[in-house]
């Protein structure tokens, strides 16, 4: 399908958030399906993407790269350039199973361009990032279990918090 077809035949969403630069294109489309109080399959299926994209162990925020048929199609729904939406795609080589996921607290939850709006950046997934490049802290990670469970962008920060929490009660307990 061409751009012009894309455009043709799919009506704009009345909403569409635009993709931070640092994002992850799980993060972005996890906040769309939670804008519309979805989950991300949901969103996908409804929108005519096609069959959700094989995934890894840590569920949608690791979202496999898009054919052009479906960036283009997504452009056209979101509005937003498919050159846009192609450089946030998660690079072919980081698609891997993992046991866990690394992120840095303070940047999820502090968004310095937008507060209200927290987003899961793109180079956390990168299977050998260490430490936050903005905070230069070890990473924390959070377990593929409580990642793959989130329908959308809304239930994961709400459990990776939720998550943080309870690790901080279970060192308390241990004596630690
Ligand atoms: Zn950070």
């Amino acid at each position: 399908m061409s751009p012009l077809q894309a455009r043709v035949n799919f009506r704009p969403w009345p909403y569409a958030p635009r993709p931070f630069d640092d994002e992850a294109f799980g993060s972005w489309f996890g906040r769309v399906a939670s804008r519309y109080q979805v989950t991300v399959e949901m969103a996908w299926e409804i929108n005519g993407l096609g069959p959700l994209p094989a995934l890894t162990s840590v569920g949608w925020i690791l979202f496999a790269p898009l054919d052009e048929s479906a960036l283009d199609k997504l452009a056209a729904l979101a509005r937003i350039d498919a050159a846009t939406i192609a450089s946030i795609q998660t690079p072919d080589s980081w698609m891997v199973a993992r046991r866990r996921l690394p992120f840095c607290f303070r940047c999820l939850v502090i968004n310095p361009v937008d507060v209200s709006t927290p987003y899961w950046k793109r180079a956390w997934l990168n299977p050998s990032i260490i430490e936050c490049c903005e905070h230069g802290a070890q990473l924390e990670t959070a377990p593929s279990s409580v990642l793959r469970r989130a329908g959308n962008m809304q239930q994961l920060i709400s459990s990776v918090g939720r998550y943080r929490r309870d690790a901080v009660k279970r060192r308390f307990r241990r004596g630690r």
